[in-house]
């Protein structure tokens, strides 16, 4: 992440493979929403005003959870997504937490309730999640979702703007990711077919080839990477584990989720199925710590792949303190080749392990913060983040 993304590009571009198999989301147990945090005694951190207005305009669902708008003419607040009429400028006022707006007399909307968490997986569908991630073998139908009193057209579209993929899609890509498990411990074709739920070796084939591109004797060796979505202060993200460590961890845009994981499983090399393993429960613990100011140094495994100068720019990063910054330049010394400045910061962008690897610690000459993946709010937000735990005894990590 970061890099040369300019100032109010958000996220950036990662991704995937259409129809691909994605994140699963993990109810309990969720780093803390910025507005429980209350480390800025400044007031909670927004993006600039201008952003935001923009986010508005363009219901960037991404920006959900992040701050409440509220116009004044109504007296009514709302989410930056809200399908509703946009307001004039001038009527608006931004807040970080829908409590502020509240206090201040408005009224939540009708129509976005911006009272709900976002991001938070509503209750009927973390049981449908929980059942088929128990037994991917369960197939549940439109009558079934029916006969349980859920609408299939909104399951369809949560699991559309959360997994980038129907729920269908969703149960079929665990299959496929249960019966490429069973293929990589050696089991007979048949058997990791069948055994996954699969009713047909044909069904199976198909499968398998729309997410790998590669029939059944070649999907041995084909790189799985777990992904899952996380919650986090600054939006969810997308965190992806293999059986060596965690190789992903970048915010997610939701608009664009299935391009953006077409792109990053075409970069990694990798299938994406969902699901994730300890490694990815690890760094999950280890980023609520770390946004709750807690933790200084991840110490989850990491799987990490590029150019061998690439790693060597990453292990750079690795090795800023946290709570301090470094430009380019001093990364380009720190590597050893003072003048590959613009190599170096091409190698920042080219990390897609965020905040694990932190390239948000990387800033201009000047002391601006440059580009970042992420968006420069939350560059701000983590630099800003550090900066306050940086003076405390650490409760862990060091
Ligand atoms: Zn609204």
């Amino acid at each position: 992440m970061d890099g040369h993304a300019g100032p109010g590009t958000v996220a950036r571009a990662g991704a995937a493979m259409a129809g691909h198999p994605m994140p699963v989301t993990h109810a309990p147990r969720r780093p803390a929403r910025a507005d429980q945090l209350g480390f800025f005694d400044a007031g909670p951190p927004l993006p600039p005003a201008d952003e935001m207005y923009r986010a508005v305009l363009e219901r960037d669902t991404r920006y959900d959870g992040i701050f409440v708008v509220a116009v004044k003419t109504t007296g009514i607040f709302c989410r930056p997504s809200c399908p509703a009429k946009k307001p004039l400028r001038e009527n608006v006022e931004f807040y970080a937490t829908a409590k502020e707006a509240l206090d201040l007399g408005y009224r939540p909307c009708r129509r976005c309730r911006p009272l709900e968490r976002p991001g938070q997986t509503p209750e009927p569908i973390r049981a449908l999640l929980e059942e088929v991630e128990r037994d991917p073998t369960r197939r549940i139908g439109d009558a079934e979702l029916r006969r349980r009193g859920l609408d299939p057209g909104f399951v369809r579209r949560w699991f559309k703007a959360n997994h980038g993929m129907t729920f269908h899609a969703y149960q079929r890509a665990l299959r496929v990711g249960s019966a490429l498990a069973e293929l990589a411990r050696g089991a007979p074709i048949t058997h990791a077919a069948y055994g996954s739920g699969f009713e047909s070796l044909s069904g199976f084939h198909d499968a398998l080839r729309r997410i790998t591109g590669l029939p059944p004797s070649r999907s041995r060796a084909v790189r799985r990477v777990l992904l899952t979505r996380v919650l986090t202060p600054l939006g969810p993200m997308l965190l992806g584990a293999t059986e060596k460590g965690v190789c992903l961890l970048e915010f997610t845009d939701r608009r664009m989720l299935e391009t953006q994981l077409r792109r990053l499983a075409r970069r990694l090399d990798c299938v994406f199925v969902p699901g994730t393993n300890e490694f990815g429960r690890r760094l999950e613990a280890e980023l609520e710590a770390y946004f709750a100011g807690e933790l200084r140094t991840f110490e989850t495994p990491l799987d990490v792949s590029g150019t061998e100068f690439q790693l060597r720019v990453w292990d750079a990063l690795r090795a800023i303190p946290y709570g301090e910054t470094r430009t380019y330049a001093d990364q380009a010394r720190m590597i050893g080749q003072p003048d590959a400045v613009r190599a170096v910061a091409r190698a920042n962008g080219d990390n897609r392990i965020a905040i694990v690897i932190p390239c948000h610690r990387v800033i201009g000459k000047d002391g601006t913060l440059t580009g970042y993946g992420g968006g420069l709010w939350r560059k701000r937000y983590l630099l800003e983040l550090e900066r306050r735990h940086s003076g405390e005894a650490p409760a862990r990590g060091a």
